[in-house]
């Protein structure tokens, strides 16, 4: 086949809506088989179906990534079914803005819980596979989704933006770690998507700074972002893209 990832296989975290469903279609579409994990099985099951109606393969395993056994089973399953990813789209996350004199401590640890340790749940159970597939194989990825907070100061994003600052230092490191192996570490940070992202948001003050940046400027798509993964994977083993920004135009 001359599908630009035929014979791969990927695993996507937080498939179950946003970018990571969007990623899920978009990789089916290029010709990888998909396993796509979030904790909603039925989002899933629909996202299955759809991939498999338009001639994709996909797997649903319902995991939460925060609970490190619910992974580690995952990725026996994707061992088993697909056997072993080729490409994990660490993608999962959750952004909780508020003053940090409200004290939001649940939403502080929430964010930690998620963003740094779930990623490194996910990094822990599948880079052996990534590794022995890029052994065999000669290629394999390892996408990890930060965010422009990672670099950008927003007044109210601090844990956020701590965390994903977090996930792009950590792309970087592994990034000289497993290069050696032939797996490609890239982060992705974006600007701005419309997604269910911003709906778990509850701070009056950031649910204002967002209705305002909506009126502002257009946001990007998930599609946006699932087709630079897309590109991103398709390189040729030797281009390793460390780190990707996307905004939309008009973000400052
Ligand atoms: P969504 O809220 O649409 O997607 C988040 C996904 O993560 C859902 O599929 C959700 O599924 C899943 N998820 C949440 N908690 C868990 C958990 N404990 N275990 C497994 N999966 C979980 O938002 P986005 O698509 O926007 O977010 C994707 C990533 O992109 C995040 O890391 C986010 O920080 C990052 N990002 C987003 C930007 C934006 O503006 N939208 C900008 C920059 C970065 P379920 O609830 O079914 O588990």
């Amino acid at each position: 086949s001359t599908a630009p990832l035929a014979g791969r296989v990927a695993v996507v975290t937080g498939a179950s809506s946003g970018i990571g469903e969007a990623t899920a279609e978009h990789l089916a579409s290029l010709g990888a088989k998909v396993a796509v994990l979030a904790r909603r099985e039925e989002r899933l099951a629909e996202l299955v179906s759809r991939i498999a109606e338009n001639g994709g393969t996909a797997l649903a395993i319902a995991a939460d990534v925060t609970d490190v056994q619910a992974v580690r089973a995952a990725a026996d399953r994707v061992k088993s079914d697909l056997g072993g990813a080729d490409l994990l789209f660490n993608n999962a996350g959750v952004m909780l803005p508020a003053p940090i004199e409200e004290l939001a401590v649940d939403q502080w640890q929430h964010q930690i819980d998620l963003n740094v340790t779930g990623l490194m749940n996910v990094i822990g159970a599948f880079v052996p596979q990534l590794v022995q597939a890029a052994a065999e194989r000669g290629v394999g990825d390892l996408i990890n989704t930060s965010s422009i907070a990672a670099q950008s100061l927003f007044p109210n994003f601090a844990v956020y933006a701590a965390t994903k600052a977090y996930v792009t230092h950590l792309s970087r490191h592994l990034r000289v770690e497993l290069g050696p192996k032939n797996v490609r570490v890239s982060a992705i940070e974006p600007g701005i998507v419309g997604t269910e992202l911003q709906d778990h948001v509850t701070d009056p003050g950031a649910l204002d700074w967002l209705s305002g940046a909506k009126e502002t400027m257009e946001w990007l798509t998930a599609e946006d972002i699932a087709h630079t993964i897309g590109f991103i994977a398709s390189q040729p083993a030797r281009v390793n893209f460390q780190q990707v920004t996307i905004m939309p135009t008009g973000q400052p």
